[in-house]
Order: structure tokens, then C-alpha cells, then sequence
């Protein structure tokens, strides 16, 4: 299948700039199965690749010229001269690959230009990650065109920085090195203090499970007020706590720490939410690697998307309606998955109840007057790769 699409996106390739194109590359979305706000508190999460992917076809330039194409949005090729790259200058889409070729000549890797056209599978602000597929598959071609010899942890990295500075959206590491290192058939146990990674085995088909993705079609903007409240917030906490980041604060001194806050009672609920989701990570990895029952870690799930709902409060009332409905109808968990405030919710169900709860879920959201949401199986897929 990835040799049709690199085939079809390289013909574009050739359409627009009048040559093959050197390679053509591929990145993943991501769900998030359990880890949510913890990656800029240094903490625990435990992404897994979507097969959804954005793929690039890329050749490289020597004149200090980038030029932008992206299938999926509307308007022509867009022409940047490098030396004129500069944070926060482009509010368009074009400032996640530029911003990605400003990190890396920041960094002061040699990349002297580049034609780049993208598309992309992956559904764009639907808290499924479109912004980092975007980001690491121009990572990952300029690494190899230019023998830059970065690993994909190291990619995550500028990706970061570019989404960070460039874009100006206060994202922490786990979209990107979700896209950059995640393994077909796994989800990845990522510390994003230091970055020290495991795959773990996530196999639901094996034991008759399915992962659905519930998309609510609400659309969330990272660089928008709501995200950077939270963040500030857990910085304070941390700094009223006298630790480096919430990550500091070990599951067993939560009643100790919150009584520390005294009355600062928005910092003491985010810090329960960042305290208790690490512990919730930690639990779904021993579960899953004990070899046990998978349906295990189910309560987890719904334990996450409550703390997230009244502790965090950055749920909505479409993703607390799919997270309801699905397990009113036989779901085994439920969460929101992502940044927030809209996206996607992941239900976790027997194969057998796939269609009663898509169903279920789908009329719900009629009889409130929601937007039809998109609802698809995920399964854990490879992260960033070259296709030709
Ligand atoms: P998410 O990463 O959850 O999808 P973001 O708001 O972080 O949401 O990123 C979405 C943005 O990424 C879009 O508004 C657009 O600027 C950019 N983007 C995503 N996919 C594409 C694409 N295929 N072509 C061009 N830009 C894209
Ligand atoms: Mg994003």
C-alpha cells in the first residue's frame, strides 16, 4: 500500500517542480493510550503510531531556496529563501516544515535548500497529531538527504523546538517522537525527562480487542490561550512545590504536596491530575507487560479521562458524551486522547461490540445536536520510515 501512495505523491512531485523527486518519506499521527499533559512535566506517556501517515517527497537544493506544497491545503507552491526563516514571521501551515529547516540550520546542520511536497492521511487538528507527522517526515528526509546522521529521538527533539519557537505552540516532546520512534505492533513507554524509551507488545486483535478512535470533529488549537494556562499552571505548582517539575513529586507525597498548596486550588487540581496520570502510565505498563489480560488496564482508562474532565478540565461536552456513551453501550474503557478541549476520545471494546457502541455513539451525538463524528479502528502502526 505505502509503495502506491509514495508512487502518487512523487508524480505530484514531478508536476509541480518538473523532476523525480530524491526520496519520498513517510510519519505517522499518533493516539495517545494513556499519558495525557505529562510530557512537559518531564512525566510518563505512552503513545502508539496510527497508520495514518503524512508523507513527503523531497529533493534537495544547494541555492538556499525552500520550496513548500501541501496537497491538502488550498494555494501553490510556496517559495522561502533560508536565510530569511524566522520565528513566528509565517502564521501559515508552511511554518511547521520551515520551522523544522530553522531548527535544524539552528542546530547548525548544513541543509542548503529543499523541494518539498506534501499529504497527508492524518485528520488535521484532530488531537491525533497532524502538525508532528508533518514536522518529523521533513525531519527525516533532510537527515537523509543532507547525512545530517540524526536519531529519531534527536529529530523529535527539533521538531519540538520548530512547533515551540517557530510555530509558537508550547507542545511538549511526545507527538514527535511518537511519529519518530513508535513500532508497528506496539505502544511506546516514553520518559520524556531524558527521553528513555521501551516498546511494549499492544496487541488487541490477539486477544479479540479493538481500539477505536472516536474523532468528535471539534477542532482544538494548541497555540490558543487554554494549553498555555495549563502548562504556566503546572510550572507554578511545581515551583510552589520546590521541585524541578511535577515528575518530582512521587505518587506516595500526593496528600503531603497538596496540603503544601494551602489554598491555591486550580494549581492543587492540576497537580493531582500530572501526580496521578504518572501513576496511571506506570500501571498500564507493568499490567501490559505482566502478559496479562489486556482488558486490565480498562479502568485506567476511564480513572484518566475523569481526572482530566474535573481535575484538568480540559474535556468538552462532545468528548465526555463519546466516553459515556461508550460505556453505557458495553465499552470496556474510555478516554479523551490528546491535548484537549475537542479532538479525539479512544474507547477500548471487545470486537464483537464495535458496532452497538459505533452506533450508539453516532446517535448520541444526533440526539444532542453534535456533528457526526468520525469513527475508526486504530491499530498500533510504524513510526517514521523512508518509502523510496
Ligand atoms: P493536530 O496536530 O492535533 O492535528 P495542530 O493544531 O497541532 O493539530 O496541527 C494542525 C495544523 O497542522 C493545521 O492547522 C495545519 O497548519 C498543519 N497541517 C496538518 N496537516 C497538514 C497538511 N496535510 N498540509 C498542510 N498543513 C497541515
Ligand atoms: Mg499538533
Amino acid at each position: 500500500m505505502s509503495e502506491a501512495v509514495a508512487e502518487t505523491v512523487a508524480a505530484r512531485f514531478g508536476e509541480l517542480y518538473g523532476a523525480e523527486p530524491h526520496g519520498v518519506w513517510a510519519a505517522p499521527g499518533r493516539v495517545n493510550l494513556i499519558g495525557e499533559h505529562t510530557d512537559y512535566n518531564d512525566g510518563f506517556v505512552m503513545p502508539f503510531a496510527l497508520p495514518h501517515i503524512a508523507v513527503a517527497a523531497v529533493s534537495r537544493r544547494e541555492d538556499g531556496v525552500l520550496r513548500l506544497h501541501s496537497a491538502d491545503v488550498e494555494g501553490g507552491v510556496a517559495e522561502l529563501r533560508l536565510d530569511d526563516l524566522s520565528p513566528e514571521s509565517d502564521k501559515n501551515w508552511t511554518a511547521y516544515p520551515a520551522g523544522v529547516v530553522w531548527a535544524l540550520r539552528e542546530a547548525g546542520h548544513a541543509v542548503s535548500g529543499a523541494d518539498i511536497h506534501l499529504s497527508s492521511t492524518v485528520p488535521s487538528g484532530a488531537g491525533l497529531s497532524s502538525s508532528a507527522a508533518l514536522e518529523v517526515v521533513v525531519a527525516l528526509a533532510l537527515n537523509d538527504l543532507f547525512s545530517l546522521g540524526l536519531r529519531g529521538w534527536q529529530l523529535a527533539r527539533l521538531c519540538q523546538r520548530a512547533e515551540n519557537v517557530y510555530v509558537g505552540a508550547p507542545v511538549g516532546i511526545m507527538d514527535q517522537t511518537a511519529s519518530a520512534c513508535c513500532e508497528a505492533g506496539h505502544a511506546l513507554f516514553l520518559d520524556t525527562r531524558d527521553l528513555s524509551q521501551k516498546q511494549i507488545p499492544f496487541d488487541l486483535a490477539a486477544e479479540g480487542l479493538r481500539l477505536l478512535v472516536v474523532d468528535t470533529q471539534v477542532k482544538h488549537s494548541h497555540s490558543e490561550g487554554e494549553y498555555g494556562k495549563r502548562r504556566a499552571g503546572c510550572e507554578k505548582g511545581a515551583a510552589l512545590l520546590g521541585v524541578n517539575a511535577l515528575r518530582d513529586v512521587p505518587y506516595g507525597d500526593l496528600d503531603a504536596a497538596l496540603s503544601r498548596l494551602g489554598d491555591e486550588e486550580e494549581v492543587r487540581r492540576l497537580v493531582r491530575h500530572i501526580v496521578t496520570e504518572n501513576e496511571r502510565v506506570e500501571r498500564v505498563v507493568s499490567l501490559l507487560e505482566s502478559g496479562d489480560d489486556t482488558r486490565a488496564i480498562a479502568p485506567i482508562l476511564v480513572e484518566g479521562h475523569a481526572s482530566l474532565r474535573d481535575d484538568f478540565r480540559i474535556s468538552c461536552p462532545e468528548l465526555d458524551l463519546v466516553v459515556d456513551t461508550a460505556l453505557a453501550s458495553g465499552a470496556l474503557g474510555a478516554r479523551m486522547t490528546g491535548g484537549g478541549f475537542g479532538g479525539s476520545a479512544i474507547v477500548l471494546t471487545e470486537e464483537t461490540d464495535v458496532d452497538a457502541i459505533t452506533k450508539a455513539v453516532t446517535e448520541a451525538f444526533a440526539a444532542a445536536g453534535f456533528t457526526t463524528p468520525r469513527v475508526f479502528e486504530a491499530v498500533p502502526s510504524a513510526g517514521a520510515r523512508r518509502l523510496r
